[in-house]
């Protein structure tokens, strides 16, 4: 293990719902009356958050999804994902051996790289993090968890309810029961800070790596966060705030100008992939570029 440092990049924007979004708690329900399944809450304010792990989950699992369909064209610059090529399996007695979805959470399948060199060439487990039987490598991506943005926040204290009751029935498919739930959920519109940091270990990866991210946020804004997302919960949106490159220098001595602000104000994460170039070219001039 030979790790580097050689800056970070911190992103901040907001996340809106667009439709209603419904995150859950492990609480126990009963203490809530009428709801049978509550959203998340802020114990310390008792407002709904985005935890940053559910937002990092969903962001993984797109990306992974992306990368096992792309597994053959993209082994030569990711050479780990030759290892999960169909009947390409070297290896004895590993579970679901070859598969790319090769680790069993629940009642699904994930993706994890095992050793510390395998994800260090896998476009996923480089940027998310895996913790594999054999090593463990660290996530280059932090997600922090995401509040409401000011603007909710005074809302809410002016008396706007931020969250409702939605009543779902399921139908037993066997009995033909109806099974009525009230689940809760954020209402659609509502806003709140994301903070996303990548931190840069390796010179050659930077720039893939933050396009991977901007891929996974782009994919999350046509799919869903949270649960029922078939249900039509749980569409989001991101929009940036800002995007800063803070250097070594930054770290060592304080140097604030010494960081790259990157120009992203109010571009969503697809405007954001498209100009990657433009948007970035001081930092590659500064970094060298992938
Ligand atoms: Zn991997």
């Amino acid at each position: 293990m030979n790790r580097k440092f050689y800056g970070k990049f911190i992103i901040l924007g907001k996340i809106q719902a667009i439709t209603g979004l419904h995150i859950g708690s492990q609480r126990d329900i009963s203490e809530i009356g009428g709801i049978d399944n509550p959203v998340i809450k802020d114990p310390h304010t008792g407002l709904p958050y985005i935890p940053g792990s559910s937002l990092k989950g969903r962001l993984r699992s797109l990306f992974e999804i992306l990368t096992n369909s792309k597994l053959e064209e993209w082994k030569g610059r990711y050479p780990s994902l030759t290892e999960y090529s169909p009947g390409s399996c070297r290896t004895e007695g590993r579970e679901n051996c070859g598969r790319f979805f090769n680790k069993r959470i629940n009642r699904g399948w994930i993706h994890v790289c095992q050793t510390y060199e395998a994800a260090l060439n896998c476009p996923v487990c480089r940027l998310f993090g895996a913790s594999g039987n054999e090593s463990n490598f660290p996530a280059r991506v932090i997600v922090r968890d995401a509040f409401l943005t000011d603007k909710w926040v005074e809302r809410w204290k002016a008396g706007e309810e931020i969250t409702e009751a939605k009543i779902e029935v399921g139908i037993d498919r066997v009995t033909s029961q109806a099974n009525p739930r009230t689940n809760e959920r954020v209402v659609a519109g509502t806003e709140f800070e994301f903070e996303i940091l990548y931190t840069i270990e390796e010179l050659s990866h930077w720039e893939d790596d933050i396009k991977n991210l901007l891929t996974s946020m782009v994919l999350l804004e046509d799919s869903y966060l949270g649960g029922s997302g078939s249900r039509g919960y749980g569409k989001v949106r991101f929009s940036f705030d800002s995007l800063e490159f803070r250097p070594v220098e930054y770290y060592r001595s304080g140097n604030m100008e010494s960081i790259i602000w990157i120009n992203v104000r109010d571009k969503s994460a697809v405007e954001v992939l498209g100009n990657f170039n433009d948007l970035f070219a001081e930092v590659e001039r500064k970094l060298g570029a992938g």
